[in-house]
């Protein structure tokens, strides 16, 4: 069971614009992918968003892409 991750938490992550493990922190959020018509059901998805809080850099990713 994955457990769900809290709004404003902070986590150690590996940045891809660092090159190396850096303080990111954790927001949940959801995001209306409206531009997929056939997927209208879905168009609203939950996204975990990680923030570098070296670079700044955002990363989304979806949570239920099960
Ligand atoms: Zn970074």
């Amino acid at each position: 069971m994955a457990t769900q991750p809290s709004v404003s938490d902070h986590v150690t992550e590996r940045c891809v614009t660092c090159g190396g493990k850096t303080t990111h922190g954790v927001r949940v959020e959801i995001r209306t992918e409206s531009q997929k018509e056939e997927n209208a059901e879905f168009s609203r998805e939950p996204y975990r968003i990680t923030t570098c809080n070296e670079c700044g850099v955002e990363t989304a990713t979806r949570m239920n892409n099960a």
